[in-house]
């Protein structure tokens, strides 16, 4: 199947052109359908599956049709794969002219309070941070928002950032969407899944 027969309209199919993706991988074939009926995943691939855009590409998608600020937030275990989640979103969302702020720890906070005060529409963040973040950032706040991203569950949880995504979920509306792609399946991805995910889907590769 091409991405458009899946459903991704005529600007994004360009950007996976340009980007020299010639088909979607098979974890994009699983997940886009799915993600555009508006369902929750729990998506199990690995690095290197293509789960990026799998995620990505709804999400952009949904933007399009209603665009607005902090539309969707993505945690990541790590900096560089929250930067190279972020690079994907830009890359991707290029047509669009999607606005991406990186929040990570690390780095001076003010700079990253000035990039959230100019509302982006996605968020890519590791979870301490983003939680200094919201309780300490005037102004900035996820009442609106319509798409959550877990990626990584089980890195996310290794690191025992368990305790602060627990913290960010409260703060975060139900009315939303939300995606989570892990390598394995331990009790405490698990765990998460049912704390996180309403009725969700199980796409694998
Ligand atoms: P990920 O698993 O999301 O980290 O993606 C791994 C690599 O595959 C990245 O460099 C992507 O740009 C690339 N990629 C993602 N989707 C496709 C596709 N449909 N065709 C070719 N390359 C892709």
């Amino acid at each position: 199947k091409s991405f458009h027969e899946l459903g991704i309209i005529d600007s994004l199919c360009d950007a996976c052109t340009a980007l020299g993706y010639k088909a979607p991988t098979p974890i994009q074939n699983e997940a886009i359908p799915l993600a555009l009926q508006g369902r929750d995943l729990i998506g199990l691939a690995e690095t290197g599956s293509g789960k990026t855009a799998a995620f990505a590409l709804p999400i952009l998608q949904a933007l399009m049709e209603k665009p607005q600020p902090f539309f969707g937030l993505v945690m990541a275990p790590t900096r560089e794969l929250a930067y190279q989640i972020s690079q994907a979103f830009d890359a991707l969302g290029a047509l669009i002219s999607v606005r991406t702020a990186v929040i990570v720890g690390g780095f001076d906070m003010v700079p990253q309070s000035i990039a959230l005060g100019k509302k982006p529409h996605i968020v890519v963040a590791t979870p301490g941070r983003l939680l200094d973040h919201l309780e300490n950032t005037k102004g900035f706040s996820l009442r609106s928002l319509k798409y959550l991203v877990m990626d990584e569950a089980d890195r996310l949880l290794d690191l025992d950032f368990g305790a602060i995504i627990d913290k960010i979920l409260k703060v975060l509306p139900r009315e939303r969407r939300t995606f989570l792609f892990s390598a394995t399946q331990t009790s405490k991805v698990q765990a998460l899944e049912r704390a996180s995910l309403s009725n969700p889907l199980r796409v694998s590769i």
